[in-house]
């Protein structure tokens, strides 16, 4: 049997739809033009997908052999797709610590967790040097807990810490005075500081790692679908106007990659969606937020928001429609926007009258353990890295150098982590799987809206909330 992939990648957004982020990346430095493939090239590496995932290993890949001719296909505009228009929260994967554990035992837990936070660090660092502003500022991301039954949620980052192999001061308990000391909402009670968070400007992260390979020498080619993937000695990638062929091929294509058979049953594609105010420091600093920290909660479907420059609030949830495949309506879906807005008003009732500038979402790669893996497949050419499920800013650093030493046969610090070769668990069939998750997802929303309000949620959806994880997912309740 031939190994192929089929794909159909999104057209272009037009201009108008871009998230806020990458408009404004875009008029701060619209980059080189990067014209469409037409005819046949070939390269050692391919890479497919324009986002961190793909940027990230071309940028790795380059550093670690200058020489490689590497490739890199969007169908979009690099950062078209989620790498930017995401939240912008930067962390590793220390939060997912007791399922790390779980899966890889507490060594490969530690290693783990101690990649992917020198990772943050490393990026800040890449962009420093290229005097590259991505915004980047390490204030701390917060979690609050917004009802007496979510403080529990602290009780449990409290065990956490004394957990073997965990870092010590690396949470922050804080009391609900020193988190109105942060930020104040009559919402907001205690909290919990992740001191290594940081945010950034994510589009201008993805545009500036496009300029860097650029500059490295990898060929980038915008506007060009991949409708074919086809292993062999030489990998064969058919897109709208030309043919790559290519010795080795680097998947990055997040909720994408559930086309590809292989990973029909291993990734769900979910939507993310966001909506940003208009300026208004003056109320920021009312609230008194005025540090940068990125704030959560311990919803399972979990709000995000944050602070920009100019004094905006981008306020998201992790946690929209799902579906068999990505669609149209995870890009853009109004009845999110009311939903976020009605929440954003009732945290901060002080931005009542500030108005909403824009609003967007994209696709997450939801896995059944929250923790990205990475692999080769098809005779050991084509390599693979997906599942951050929503958290790749961080993550995918660490997953572009995997990537790059997968494709140099590198045995090192980044192949030999447990999560390369690591097979996620998979989902049930379909229809079984679209029809499950839309329920469990509703029951999941319903159960932390009702918690949130101080209710206690109706007991049939509670225990829907928690079949995922009684079946061996790390999600839902
Ligand atoms: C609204 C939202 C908020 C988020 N907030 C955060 C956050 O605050 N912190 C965090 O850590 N994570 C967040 N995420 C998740 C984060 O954005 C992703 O984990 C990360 O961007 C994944 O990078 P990637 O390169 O794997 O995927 P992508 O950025 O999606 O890149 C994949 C690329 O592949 C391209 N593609 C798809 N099919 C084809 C094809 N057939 N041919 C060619 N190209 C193709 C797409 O156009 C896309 O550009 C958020 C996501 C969303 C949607």
């Amino acid at each position: 049997m031939v190994d192929r992939a089929r794909l159909r990648g999104p057209e272009g957004t037009p201009n108008e739809s871009r998230s806020w982020w990458l408009r404004e990346a875009l008029a701060a430095d619209s980059g080189a033009p990067c014209p469409p493939l037409m005819g046949r090239v070939q390269a050692d590496v391919a890479i497919v997908g324009g986002g961190y995932t793909g940027l990230w290993t071309a940028f790795h890949l380059k550093q670690a052999d200058p020489g490689a001719d590497v490739v890199l296909l969007e169908a979009d505009i690099c950062g078209g797709g989620p790498s930017g228009r995401n939240g912008g929260f930067m962390y590793g994967l220390w939060e997912d610590f007791p399922v790390l554990v779980d899966l890889f035992g507490t060594e490969g837990a530690v290693r783990v967790g101690q990649a992917s936070e020198r990772a943050v660090d490393l990026a800040e660092d890449v962009f420093r040097k290229a005097s590259i502003d991505i915004w980047f500022q390490r204030s701390g991301y917060l979690t609050v807990s917004t009802s007496a039954v979510f403080d529990e949620a602290i009780d449990e980052v409290r065990r956490l810490q004394s957990r073997d192999g965990f870092p010590a001061g690396l949470f922050q308990l804080l009391s609900a005075p020193e988190v109105a000391d942060r930020c104040r909402s009559p919402q907001f009670r205690a909290g919990v500081l992740q001191t290594q968070g940081a945010t950034v400007q994510p589009a201008r992260l993805a545009r500036g790692l496009r300029a860097l390979v650029l500059d490295m020498g990898v060929r980038i080619y915008e506007g060009t679908p991949v409708d074919v993937i086809e292993g062999g000695t030489l990998v064969k990638i058919v897109t709208r106007g030309g043919e790559v062929a290519a010795d080795q091929a680097v998947l990055g294509l997040n909720a994408w990659s559930n086309q590809i058979p292989q990973f029909r049953r291993s990734i769900i594609p979910r939507s993310s969606h966001i909506v940003l105010t208009k300026p208004a420091p003056e109320r920021l600093q009312e609230m008194g937020w005025t540090g940068g920290e990125g704030i959560g909660d311990f919803r399972a479907t979990v709000h995000y928001l944050r602070t920009t420059p100019d004094g905006r609030i981008a306020f998201g949830a992790g946690t929209g429609s799902s579906g068999r495949g990505v669609n149209g309506r995870m890009s853009n879906d109004p009845s999110w926007y009311q939903r976020l807005e009605a929440t954003l008003h009732k945290w901060f009732p002080g931005f009542r009258d500030v108005g909403i500038d824009a609003v967007w979402g994209g696709p997450i790669d939801v896995g059944a353990h929250h923790v990205p893996f990475f692999g080769s497949m098809w005779g050991g050419n084509v390599h693979y890295g997906m599942g951050f499920t929503g958290g790749g800013v961080g993550p995918c650093v660490l997953g572009g150098q995997i990537l790059s030493s997968l494709v140099l046969g590198r045995q090192d610090e980044f192949s030999s982590l447990p999560l390369v070769g690591f097979r996620s668990k998979r989902f049930p069939p379909e229809p079984l799987l679209s029809v499950g998750a839309r329920l469990t997802l509703e029951a999941i929303l319903r159960t932390d809206d009702a918690w949130e309000a101080g209710r206690s949620g109706n007991p049939v959806l509670e225990m829907m909330a928690r079949l995922p994880r009684r079946f061996g997912y790390n999600l839902g309740h």
